[in-house]
């Protein structure tokens, strides 16, 4: 039997708690994996100065793939997102997040199965930004010529055609390998002629390239409003950076919540593994959150193992624990001050109990 090596990033906030269900868990499907653990994040950055350590990066590139625990990023001060670095660094490009209804799970919506593809080098998250009163930010107001007011802080937002070309072909590559039958590329391209009008215009080119998949287009203002009222109408969603990563839990919301929604970046050659939800810092140290997505991202990784049967069991397992709904934890209960729920790692021997009988 293949041992795979795996790059483990614990997190930061609730993220240690729940990687360490996780790798229990992982470990009960029979796969075997040699776990590299490395440290990033806001608890690190304390010891060492720095939240992403070079021993992280020559990790992953040499074990290609990683699951990753969630990681806090200050706001408005500190630190930039150690999460935005580790997708620049290793060009992760492809942001995949798959969003599915498990029976059990209380939502609005029944029978949701969409894929989002999220682009994550580029736009808004590429971290062009200058500081209001910043020479680069005089400059860039300069050439705007009264359009801007001159105390403005400014972000720069690339589209390319490389960054486009890539993550289109991605969505369509992963619909025809998945069976999907169609892709719809998001942005606001009425108003962001060149920018997101480039990102339509490549998508199409691409859509050309793969006549078995039905391709179209919608404004992100209106797709959010038809997500929420039609979202059958849509199978894989192919957005730039920041549309896809605020769509993306919209989609969360309708299979009912950030606990159970997964999430894979893929580059050419490394693939990293998380959940669409964040440290949730407030329940850190508390043995409470769900590991249900951390769970599912693992599923997604085993896939790109190529431990395909063992992917399966393991996500039988989850649906069956959460079908059932006694051993889960609090936001899967009909109430979140429900006093039958049970902790993360609680959940977790749930689900090996599962894996094993
Ligand atoms: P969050 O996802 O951490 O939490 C928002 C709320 O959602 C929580 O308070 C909790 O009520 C609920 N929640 C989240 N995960 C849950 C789980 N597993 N089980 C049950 N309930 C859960 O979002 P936030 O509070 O906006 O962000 C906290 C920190 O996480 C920030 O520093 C943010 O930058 C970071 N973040 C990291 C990632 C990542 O690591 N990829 C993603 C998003 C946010």
């Amino acid at each position: 039997m293949t041992t795979h090596s795996v790059t483990l990033i614990p997190g930061d906030g609730t993220g240690p708690e729940i990687s360490a269900t996780v790798q229990r868990v992982l470990e009960a499907t029979g796969v075997k994996i040699a776990w590299d653990v490395v440290e990033a994040g806001a608890d690190i950055a304390e010891k060492t100065g720095t939240p992403l350590p070079e021993n992280v990066l020559v990790s992953i590139r040499k074990n290609k793939v990683a699951l990753k625990g969630p990681l806090t990023t200050p706001i408005g001060t500190g630190f930039r997102s150690v999460n935005v670095a580790l997708r620049k660094e290793l060009d992760l490009y492809a942001c995949l997040r798959p969003c599915k209804s498990y029976k059990g799970v209380r939502s609005r919506y029944e029978n949701i199965d969409l894929v989002v593809v999220r682009e994550n080098t580029e736009d808004l998250y590429a971290g062009v930004e200058y500081e209001a009163g910043s020479m680069e930010a005089k400059e860039i107001i300069g050439w705007a010529k009264g359009k801007i007011f001159p105390d403005a802080a400014i972000s720069i937002k690339p589209i390319s055609r490389t960054g486009t070309e890539r993550i289109v072909k991605f969505a369509f590559d992963y619909a025809v390998a998945h069976k999907r039958r169609k892709v719809t590329a998001v942005t606001k391209a009425n108003i962001m002629k060149y920018t997101d009008g480039l990102f339509f215009k490549v998508a199409q080119e691409v859509a050309r390239q793969y006549p078995g998949i039905e391709y179209e287009e919608r404004l992100i203002d209106n797709m959010c409003m038809q997500l929420v009222q039609k979202p059958e109408l849509y199978d894989v969603i192919c957005l730039p950076n920041l549309y896809g990563d605020i769509l993306s839990d919209l989609c969360a919301g309708l299979i009912g919540g950030l606990g159970i929604a997964p999430g894979a970046n893929h580059g050419k050659e490394i693939a990293l593994f998380e959940a669409v939800h964040g440290s949730a810092p407030k329940y850190k140290g508390m043995n409470k959150v769900n590991p249900t997505a951390v769970l599912l991202s693992g599923v997604l990784m085993l896939e790109h193992l190529g431990e395909k049967a063992a992917a399966q069991k393991l996500e039988a397992a989850i649906a069956a624990v959460i079908a059932e709904g006694k051993s889960v934890t609090y936001d899967l209960k009909p109430a979140p001050t429900d006093p039958t729920a049970v902790g993360t790692k609680e959940m977790g021997d749930a689900i090996i109990r599962k894996l094993r009988g």
